[in-house]
């Protein structure tokens, strides 16, 4: 009796303590510069006091690409290392020139996609996220048979894993809902390397409810998984619930609102997942610090755009 009596109490402090300990990684997007590369994304993203962090390894409106330092690479592993921030949570995003979802473009994309897949790989990292692409009046269809056809070509001998983003459906963009996207991975060979990447203020454009996440959450386990939530971008919306406009706003700024943004933030279920803000500059200076700030604190900040300014200006 006393033995279980000890054993219980013991199974409670330890349910207690897991459930107030779990924390959330969340970074932001970060620049990649052919200087520092990524020893500098890494500094500027411990600025921040992020936990992680996401880049493009160029422009993401063009195929400018540096050859990776590998002296730099190793550096900035070191100094992640140092800070704790795991590799396995740090996210690359594939240029948004790549249009997989129409034909008339594909040997292109396909090339370039796979010399990015190399990089990722170069750089010591696992994960990229991919928009699914612009069908431009070829119709759903045949777009996601396009892009299951170039993941196809693209997914092979490769430990990086993609991240198919959900998207606003702004014009004629596939993805911005859970099923098309769903379709897509049905049609990937390699399903060891295919993921999801959900963009709040995506699919709140794209007509997902924000006010009740949990739902949110729920249909997405039952059309996609939720095992395939590999990453979450976390973006207030300038737009109302439906608009199909992708415009991003800062935290609590926006019509998805910071105690909604709060329920994905903290969200039990995705307590291992990387959260990544990709929120607009502020007369050219980064939100992304105090943002940070707000979501640990779990306190919004009305005055986030004076704050900004007194801190870089
Ligand atoms: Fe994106
Ligand atoms: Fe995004
Ligand atoms: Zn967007």
């Amino acid at each position: 009796m006393g033995f279980k009596c000890i054993l219980y109490a013991l199974f409670k402090v330890m349910y207690i303590y897991s459930e107030k300990r779990y924390y959330m990684i969340i970074g932001s997007h970060v620049s990649f510069n052919k200087k520092d590369q990524l020893l500098g994304s890494v500094k500027e993203a411990l600025g921040y006091g992020a936990d992680t962090f996401m880049f493009y390894t160029g422009a993401p409106q063009n195929t400018v690409r540096v050859p990776i330092n590998a002296d730099l690479t190793k550096e900035a592993f070191i100094f992640m290392k140092e800070n704790g921030i795991n590799p396995n949570n740090v996210i690359v995003h594939a240029p948004y020139i790549v249009n997989l979802a129409n034909e008339s473009n594909f040997d292109f994309s396909i090339r370039f996609l796979r010399e990015e897949i190399k990089r990722v790989e170069l750089l010591g990292f696992d994960k990229i996220v991919l928009h699914p692409g612009s069908h431009v009046g070829v119709g759903v269809d045949k777009a996601i048979s396009n892009i299951v056809y170039c993941l196809n070509e693209v997914l092979v001998d490769t430990p990086v894993k993609i991240l198919l983003e959900t998207m606003a459906g702004k014009g004629t963009e596939v993805g911005s809902n859970f099923l098309e996207i769903k379709r897509i991975i049905d049609g990937v060979s390699n399903k060891d390397n295919i993921g999801v990447c959900l963009d709040t203020c995506h699919i709140s454009d794209a007509g997902y409810d924000l006010n009740d996440f949990s739902r949110v959450l729920t249909d997405f386990d039952n059309i996609i998984g939720l095992d395939r939530l590999l990453c979450i971008h976390v973006n207030d919306s300038k737009n109302e619930m439906g608009a199909h406009k992708d415009r991003h706003e800062n935290i609590g700024f926006g019509h998805i609102g910071f105690d909604n943004l709060m329920s994905v933030v903290y969200s039990p279920k995705l307590k291992d997942v990387p959260m990544i803000l990709e929120t607009p500059y502020f007369e050219s200076c980064p939100p992304y610090k105090f943002e940070i700030e707000m979501i640990k604190s779990k306190k919004f900040n009305a005055n986030l755009y004076d704050d900004i300014v007194s801190y870089y200006k």
